[in-house]
């Protein structure tokens, strides 16, 4: 999971713990001044009491000692009361300053400190661990009241010096107390509160974070948490949302995919389509549709390429051109269908009775024409005289008659060298014409017109 540490800085469960345990923190550190403070008011109070009522226990013994002077006594009270934790010095002024006694810290007339030893005698010595500022005193006086007296006889007073550090002092352990008791109480509310957040919301969130990022993207699975709650909460409501959508992604992945081969077939047929629209258009480009014969533009290509060749291999090739013979007068007899069935029949006669490599053409109307690569003038003129025959022999019946026709023809040989289809066509034009003129149905050589004319 480290790798996963990454995505986020913080976890939401740390970050509510942060907080949580930082407003605690800050409420606890709170109330446990408050508390110290009330408890070293309280311990100052005592302590001042305490002070209080130090004169009523020794104020009698004191004034009996002064009265009687008695030294002896008076030292070892003083003495006694110094030794209680909550003096540190004590000094007793008589009126007629004959029992002026004092021990441990004492303040003089100009505010100084002044120390003594317990038999009273001034000392360099001061007292340890005690700050001299924080030092305050109680003065009470002393009366003799004897039994055979009715007034009471002032004798002096005494001074009791305490100091407010005692009071610190006597706090140190309920401090230390309140203090621990802080601590422990913080650091079981942290685990407390570290051990639930982390289980009910730290963990679960982890593994749902940690195993969406695990989700293979291509093909995302729905997802189960290991944790068991009795209830519906927000994150297994969030975990059955995202796994509908995933589900409904996978869905729809699937319909996508069904759609694309789908889309993928109707490319394949509409390119086969075009391909086959292309195939005609080719077709209807370089053939005459009604005879399916080579047309004008195709027959002038093949033709000059045929012509190139005979030209390069020094063969001789020979051009026929043909001339169905009154052919208006055909179409005005039996009409224009039967006109087109007599192209068609003479058409299917030239493919059947030439080789594949001659090239034949219908180059406009009733007017055709046919190359013959390899092939000398007597060849051709005798290939020209089978067609003439042959097409003279074709038979279409018409309603109850029979119909004929007949061609003209005329024939070149490439003279070897420059010439061009639309050279030798001319060429055999002129013959074809010439055929025309001798009467029709007959083959005429462009060879015997030149030398005729
Ligand atoms: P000639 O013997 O001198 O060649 O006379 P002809 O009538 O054959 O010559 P002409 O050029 O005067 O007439 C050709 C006719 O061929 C005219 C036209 O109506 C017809 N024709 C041209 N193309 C077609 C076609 O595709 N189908 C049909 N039925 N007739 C066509
Ligand atoms: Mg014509
Ligand atoms: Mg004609």
């Amino acid at each position: 999971m480290p790798s996963l540490l990454k995505h986020y800085r913080r976890s939401i469960a740390l970050h509510l713990l942060l907080v949580i345990f930082g407003i605690y923190f800050l409420v606890a550190v709170l109330v446990t001044v408050i508390q110290l403070y009330k408890e070293y008011e309280n311990t100052k109070k005592e302590f001042y009491n305490e002070i209080q009522t130090l004169p009523s226990t020794f104020g009698k013994g004191i004034s009996d000692s002064v009265w009687t002077y008695n030294q002896e006594l008076l030292q070892s009270i003083l003495q006694g009361m110094y030794n209680l934790p909550i003096v540190v010095g004590v000094k007793v002024s008589s009126l007629d300053q004959k029992m002026d006694f004092q021990i441990g810290a004492v303040l003089n007339e100009q505010h100084q400190f002044e120390y003594y030893d317990s038999k009273g005698r001034p000392t360099e010595q001061t007292l340890t661990g005690l700050g001299s500022q924080a030092l305050f005193d109680h003065e009470f006086p002393i009366y003799y009241q004897g039994p055979a007296f009715d007034q009471k006889i002032p004798l002096g007073t005494v001074t009791l010096y305490s100091n407010d550090q005692l009071v610190f002092e006597r706090l140190k352990y309920g401090f230390i107390l309140i203090l621990v008791n802080s601590i422990i109480k913080t650091c079981m509310l942290w685990f407390i509160i570290y051990f639930f957040i982390n289980k009910y919301l730290g963990k679960p969130l982890k593994e749902f974070t940690f195993k969406i990022h695990q989700q293979d993207t291509h093909s995302p699975k729905p997802i189960d948490l290991a944790i068991n709650w009795t209830d519906k909460n927000e994150l297994l409501v969030l975990k059955d949302s995202y796994n509908q959508m995933i589900q409904r992604v996978n869905n729809n992945q699937l319909e996508l995919l069904k759609l694309n081969q789908e889309l993928d077939e109707k490319v394949k047929a509409r390119t086969q389509d075009l391909e086959l629209a292309k195939e005609n258009a080719e077709l209807l480009a370089y053939s005459d549709p009604l005879t399916k014969l080579n047309n004008r533009r195709a027959f002038f290509d093949s033709g000059k390429q045929s012509l190139n060749q005979a030209d390069t291999q020094k063969h001789s090739l020979s051009l026929i051109m043909i001339d169905l013979d009154n052919f208006k007068k055909l179409n005005d007899t039996y009409g224009h269908a039967m006109g087109d069935k007599v192209l068609i029949a003479f058409a299917d006669m030239l493919k059947s009775s030439l080789s594949s490599t001659d090239i034949i053409g219908r180059l406009g109307g009733e007017e055709f024409a046919v190359i013959l690569p390899n092939t000398g003038e007597e060849k051709a003129l005798q290939i020209a005289e089978m067609l003439s025959q042959k097409a003279s022999q074709i038979e279409l019946i018409h309603e109850q008659s029979l119909v004929h026709f007949t061609a003209s023809m005329g024939v070149v040989v490439n003279p070897q060298g420059n010439a061009t289809i639309d050279s030798l066509l001319a060429q055999a034009d002129k013959a074809l014409y010439f055929s025309k003129r001798q009467g029709r149905n007959q083959v005429t050589a462009y060879s015997s017109v030149v030398t005729t004319t």
